[in-house]
């Protein structure tokens, strides 16, 4: 009997790519087939190893917003299940270029929403993840509990509404078209694979070339950073435990000011913190992102597993030696 198969959508980038190696690469019991139109923030290139290597591995390079191209490869593989990571990501490009985000976060998520109610047609057991951010509930100030899953939604950026609006889409089509559908939403992720414009790989970079560390107003500002593989695992968990119409947040318990993280990168590279040059504020910068993730414990016994101290040490020693691939990503598709 053929295995069932499992749409994984964005995962030549980031988090999706770390997803292949670590997960589904393992998951025999299924096929994926990675979905994702290659932006300048994913490459084939960064999972063409596993795709070498595992046959229940594959690749389609599509667009999401491509309606046409989403419902055929739903006809086509009739999958048991989506794990939607494909996204525009970065905060930066959402305020110079918030259409892209509306296009792909909002759009190319409906249209895997109605290719997805098309399918459970036949697919009995179909299942919809979709991986969401804490950014969705705005931004706390320093004595604020964290962001529960009960907190309301008050995006501040143009990504974090663009993913809000996802969100919303998806808790529609359960209430609506009864589309069995969790959604995740985590902290800050950090670790090998993810793409130089963000904080710590583009700290890590600058610093190794011995360029100046553009941090953002006075660097007070606070995130909760998570290992990328503690987010996956607390995916794959809500993907297979999880229950439909619910929100599981997912933490990594290390708040972090923006420059104690610059700082712990020069330190671990053992170059001077002159290095660092404060530059004028993002627009709209939120203050501090925290999550409560106790219903994730509950519900899914998941729990953060990697210290900031271990997970950063990795992650610089990562890039330390991965220059070919920094090299790779930073040349425009
Ligand atoms: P990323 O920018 O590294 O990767 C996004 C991937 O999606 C890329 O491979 C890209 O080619 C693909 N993609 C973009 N637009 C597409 C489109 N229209 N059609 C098909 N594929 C498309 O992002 P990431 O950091 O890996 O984030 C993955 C998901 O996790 C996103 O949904 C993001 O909102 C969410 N998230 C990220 C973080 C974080 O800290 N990075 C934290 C919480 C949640």
């Amino acid at each position: 009997m053929s295995r069932p198969t499992i749409f994984l959508t964005g995962c030549a980038g980031f988090i999706g790519s770390n997803f292949v190696k670590k997960i589904a690469a393992h998951e025999t019991d299924y096929q994926f087939i990675i979905i994702d139109a290659l932006t300048y923030a994913g490459r084939k290139q960064t999972i063409q190893p596993e795709l070498d290597k595992y046959s229940h591995l594959s690749f389609a390079q599509i667009n999401i917003c491509d309606k046409e191209s989403v419902s055929q490869i739903f006809n086509d593989k009739k999958p048991v299940g989506v794990l939607h990571f494909a996204a525009e990501s970065h905060v930066d490009r959402s305020i110079t270029n918030p259409n892209i985000f509306v296009e792909t976060n909002v759009l190319g998520t409906l249209n895997l929403l109605n290719s997805s109610i098309k399918t459970m047609d036949v697919q009995s057991d179909f299942r919809f993840l979709h991986v969401s951010t804490d950014e969705v509930y705005g931004s706390l100030t320093e004595d604020e509990p964290p962001f529960s899953e009960q907190t309301s939604l008050k995006p501040n950026s143009p990504y974090s509404a663009s993913k809000a609006g996802s969100d919303l889409l998806v808790r529609s089509y359960v209430e609506t078209f009864k589309l069995n559908a969790v959604i995740t939403r985590c902290t800050n992720n950090y670790g090998a694979f993810q793409f130089p414009e963000k904080l710590i790989p583009l700290m890590i970079l600058n610093a190794t070339q011995g360029k100046k560390l553009p941090v953002y107003g006075n660097g007070k500002n606070i995130r909760d950073w998570i290992y990328v593989d503690d987010h996956n695992r607390g995916i794959w968990q809500a993907f297979k435990k999880g229950r439909s119409g619910e929100v599981y947040n997912f933490g990594g318990n290390s708040e972090k000011r923006n420059i104690e993280v610059v700082k712990t990168i020069l330190k671990s590279l053992n170059k001077p913190e002159s290095l660092i040059e404060f530059v004028e504020d993002r627009k709209g910068h939120d203050w501090r992102y925290a999550i409560d993730y106790t219903k994730s414990t509950r519900e899914l016994s998941w729990q953060p597993t990697v210290t900031f101290e271990d997970g950063i040490q990795k992650t610089v020693e990562w890039y330390s030696n991965n220059a070919q691939w920094l090299e790779m990503i930073k040349k425009v598709n």
